[in-house]
């Protein structure tokens, strides 16, 4: 006999025959010997439709008031699915977050659960009952009482923290698509359904995943070890499973961990080889990767950021072992690439050896501003320069010099308050056995802004990063990499990152007047860009993976303006009008299409 949470969605609810449908799921369940907790959104778009209410009201509503309003969605269905239970001779109890003790910050309309008192629902569900609770909604202490919700789409987080608290056998999240897609099925048809996924796939791929699955969500499951499963309510299709490696035990206090960072790890034996003046235009990328990729030479960092004149840099980082071997094939390829006839343009190569890689990474930085701010002001503070930036959704990578790894790892351990010891970044055993690609995600939505020519010194990430955190704008992808330019004897580079589109002319001006103060070139802005990213735990370790994806972008004559990367993910900014386009040529190179075309469900 298991111990099972499901969840049902909005559209899962969404009617009384739907409703009495789920009844049906959740009596079969427990007839097949389980034990049961159903957790329930609002019907439909219910909450959309209160919020609505509430803007004719007031434009700033009360946040207070606000958790009240929208809680009672959840409420209606409890109520009503409790009933069709017990029409069908299902013994159920209704409960809301405040009955069950779901404790939560006081945070309203963005609060994230502390911990959850289990000894009421143990008790129902020893009695028999299917215990049917509300999503979404928890309180603030179980003196004040104030009720408070979870943000948005937060039911999967009230799901998943309520099987790590009952340490149930697996939590089922209910919903309208049949599991989780290789790619937005509406771009491209041909997107099929993953068998399973890894929370740390998933959580990379928050920008192709989040509407099917809240990533605070998969935050408490990979922390918990909780087998996670997603699958359609209108069929018995097995779904998709998300799954973790085993964690050590953790405690179910502060169970969605205040800290937005959760591990520090880094690398001291890598090299960087860089590619200076390199021609901007499309197929430079793939040649010098497929050049690589075909001398089994496996890359970690990827870095470009933005052109400069009609050249570009692209740095990269290797195993200090296999430096030689990467030298030679970057020496080899530099003369091909040459951007002008001039001998004095060909692409130059430059080594550094003594570099190390640190990393900061956790979910919890997923839309807070200040992250990557805080660790750049972290290593200026110790005077640790930062040579090359690269992020991905849940990491921050810096290249540093290999002299100041653990002045930058014991600073970062303080700042971010991570007691684990930090871990040299190392392959998952599993990995080799994972796919290379399991998804690939396309963002619209974003701008990118850059800042020509800020001095290269410790603590110019750290003011930039800062300033924008103390305007809330919320950074994707950052990047630094090598080019360096001597304006009156300083050294200086370019940064680049991208933010949400609607924020980009706002910030931009506001950093027009910065860049004066603290004499960094110009600001430059460019809002028709598109993000394609790459997923996959198994490309750590299997070369050719970025090769494949920059050729199939080469192929058909789209430029790459920039690259970041992770171990598991490679992100490549392009031209608005050529991301639907990337998107599906990329996802066709990784053989991810299927022969069935997806039915989007209306
Ligand atoms: N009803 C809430 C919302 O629409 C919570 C949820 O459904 O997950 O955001
Ligand atoms: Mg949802």
């Amino acid at each position: 006999m298991a111990l099972i949470v499901q969840k049902y969605g909005g559209t899962s609810v969404g009617s009384v025959e739907r409703i009495q449908a789920v009844a049906q799921r959740v009596s079969n369940t427990v007839k097949a010997g389980n034990s049961l907790v159903v957790v329930v959104s609002a019907m439909g778009k219910t909450t959309d439709g209160l919020v609505k209410l509430a803007h004719e009201i007031s434009r700033t509503p009360n946040r207070r008031e606000m958790d009240m309003l929208l809680s009672t969605g959840e409420q209606v269905t409890i109520a009503l699915l409790s009933m069709a239970l017990q029409e069908i001779g299902q013994s159920a109890i209704s409960m809301t977050g405040a009955q069950v003790g779901i404790v939560t910050e006081a945070h309203h309309t963005r609060a994230r659960i502390l911990h959850i008192e289990t000894e009421r629902l143990e008790r129902h569900l020893q009695e028999g009952k299917v215990v049917v609770v509300a999503g979404f909604q928890g309180i603030s202490s179980t003196e004040a009482l104030e009720i408070t919700t979870l943000g948005r789409g937060g039911s999967d987080t009230s799901a998943v923290a309520l099987a790590a608290a009952l340490r149930a056998d697996f939590c089922e999240i209910y919903t309208d698509v049949p599991g989780i897609l290789t790619t937005d099925p509406r771009i491209v048809p041909e997107a099929q359904l993953m068998d399973e996924i890894t929370c740390d796939e998933m959580l990379e791929l928050a920008s192709l995943g989040a509407k099917v699955l809240h990533p605070r969500a998969v935050e408490i499951a990979r922390n918990y070890s909780m087998p996670l499963v997603v699958r359609s309510s209108w069929s018995d299709q097995p779904g998709t499973w998300v799954k973790s490696n085993k964690q050590q035990e953790r405690s179910l206090v502060n169970l969605e961990i205040a800290r937005p960072v959760d591990a520090i790890e880094f690398d001291p034996n890598q090299a960087k080889i860089a590619l200076l003046r390199v021609p901007d235009k499309p197929g430079v990328a793939a040649r010098l990767f497929g050049e690589i990729a075909h001398q089994k030479v496996d890359v970690d960092l990827i870095i470009q950021s933005i052109h400069d004149g009609n050249s570009n840099d692209i740095a990269f980082t290797v195993m200090t072992p296999i430096l030689k071997k990467a030298e030679a094939v970057a020496a080899a390829i530099a003369p091909v690439l040459r951007s002008s006839k001039a001998k004095s343009e060909e692409a130059e190569v430059l080594v550094e050896q003594n570099i190390a890689k640190v990393s900061i990474s956790g979910a919890g930085m997923i839309g807070r501003p200040g992250v990557a701010a805080k660790m750049f002001a972290t290593l200026a503070e110790v005077g640790v320069n930062i040579q090359m930036i690269s992020t991905s959704e849940v990491k921050v990578s810096c290249v540093v010099d290999e002299s100041d790894c653990e002045k930058a790892v014991t600073s970062l351990a303080q700042a971010f308050d991570i007691t684990t010891s930090p871990l040299p970044t190392c392959l998952s055993p599993l990995s080799a056995s994972l796919p290379p690609v399991r998804g690939v995600a396309l963002d619209m939505n974003q701008a990118r802004l850059a800042i020509r020519n800020v001095p290269d010194k410790p603590g110019m990430a750290a003011k930039l990063f800062g300033l924008l955190a103390q305007h809330n704008v919320s950074v994707d992808m950052i990047i630094q990499s090598q080019r360096c330019h001597i304006i009156n004897s300083t050294p200086r580079r370019d940064i680049a990152f991208t933010v949400a589109r609607i924020d980009a002319e706002n910030t931009q001006k506001m950093l027009t007047e910065a860049a004066l103060e603290y004499s960094w070139g110009e600001v430059v802005l460019d809002s028709a860009i598109a993000k394609v990213s790459i997923v996959g735990a198994g490309m750590a370790g299997q070369p050719g993976v970025a090769a494949k994806m920059f050729e199939a972008l080469a192929q058909h004559q789209i430029n790459i303006q920039m690259i970041a990367t992770s171990e598991i993910k490679i992100s490549c900014v392009v031209e608005q009008e050529q991301g639907i386009k990337a998107l599906q040529v990329i996802h066709e190179a990784f053989g991810l299409a299927g022969s069935e075309k997806f039915v989007v469900p209306a």
